[in-house]
């Protein structure tokens, strides 16, 4: 008998994954956490039914949630991902020479200790000696965190459950205080489709604080409408003076020098979605 996942993302619309196994399948105290092997997309992560990650796209997401901010910011030194337990966004962080170290905020160990076990082109990352695990709920975490930093990530699962707090208004507003006095904060903003009332708050809460936001788009086949949003809050650097060629290539997929400026160019409606109410 066939088995598929269903993400059921409005009434008339779902996304459907073929399953080939059931890796690992586990209730944690957060989430229902499952590890499964998809029929062309490899393994992946799914939490509450919800694909977070899969090996033949994560380079997407993850590549493009990282190395924009961080080749916008000239020297991050200190680094904080909030969410991230797959480790995907800390692989790209850590090809960074101008990095000394990363803390990871995570709420749920147990994704990380799966991700690490049956992920590991994305779980090895945690290997590295400049990581440091925090196990801890990242709006918690960043009310007082343990110093500042350079550039703050957040990659969290979608607005629903434990992430909700990370789309809130005080959420950035403390990720504001806990960056440097030229940090840089980048949040996933989701789908400029379905999400399109996240997007904007999301949007103007960072506009709000930072002296400079630039919203930016990808594909990635695994999400729901496959367009994906982050939107980027700058202290000081602006995207329109920084020079992408200045860091280098880093052994990418997706990500190169030449499309950064690109990924800020945005189609009509989505400069609707950010400029209205
Ligand atoms: N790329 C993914 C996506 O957009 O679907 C997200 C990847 S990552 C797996 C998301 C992580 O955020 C999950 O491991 C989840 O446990 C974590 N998370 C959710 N809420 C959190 C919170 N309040 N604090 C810290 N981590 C949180």
């Amino acid at each position: 008998m066939e088995i598929w996942l269903t993400e059921e993302q409005t009434r008339g619309y779902s996304v459907n994954w073929k399953v080939k196994s059931i890796i690992y399948k586990k209730k944690t105290m957060y989430q229902e956490l499952a590890i499964l092997e998809l029929e062309d997309f490899g393994k992946a992560l799914v939490l509450d039914g919800v694909i977070q990650v899969t090996e033949q796209d994560e380079y997407i997401y993850n590549e493009m949630i990282t190395h924009i901010p961080m080749v916008t910011h000239p020297n991050p030194a200190d680094v904080l991902i909030i969410g991230g337990g797959d480790g995907g966004a800390l692989r790209e962080v850590l090809k960074y020479k101008e990095v000394n170290a990363v803390d990871l905020v995570e709420i749920d160990s147990e994704v990380i200790e799966a991700c690490r076990e049956f992920l590991p082109s994305m779980g090895s990352s945690f290997d590295d000696e400049r990581v440091k695990v925090i196990i801890d709920d990242g709006r918690k975490y960043i009310e007082s965190p343990r110093k500042k930093y350079d550039v703050i990530i957040v990659d969290s699962s979608d607005p629903v459950g434990p992430a909700l707090k990370l789309f809130q208004k005080d959420f950035y507003k403390n990720c504001y205080k806990g960056l440097k006095d030229d940090g840089i904060l980048v949040a996933q903003t989701e789908s400029p489709f379905f999400y399109q009332k996240v997007l904007n708050k999301s949007y103007n809460y960072i506009c709000k604080l930072f002296k400079y936001t630039s919203l930016y788009l990808v594909c990635i086949p695994t999400y729901p409408s496959g367009l994906w949003s982050f939107t980027m809050g700058s202290k000081k650097y602006r995207v329109e003076d920084t020079d992408p060629f200045k860091k280098g290539e880093k052994n990418t997929k997706y990500y190169t020098p030449k499309i950064y400026h690109s990924v800020f160019k945005l189609p009509m409606f989505v400069e609707g979605i950010i400029t209205s109410g």
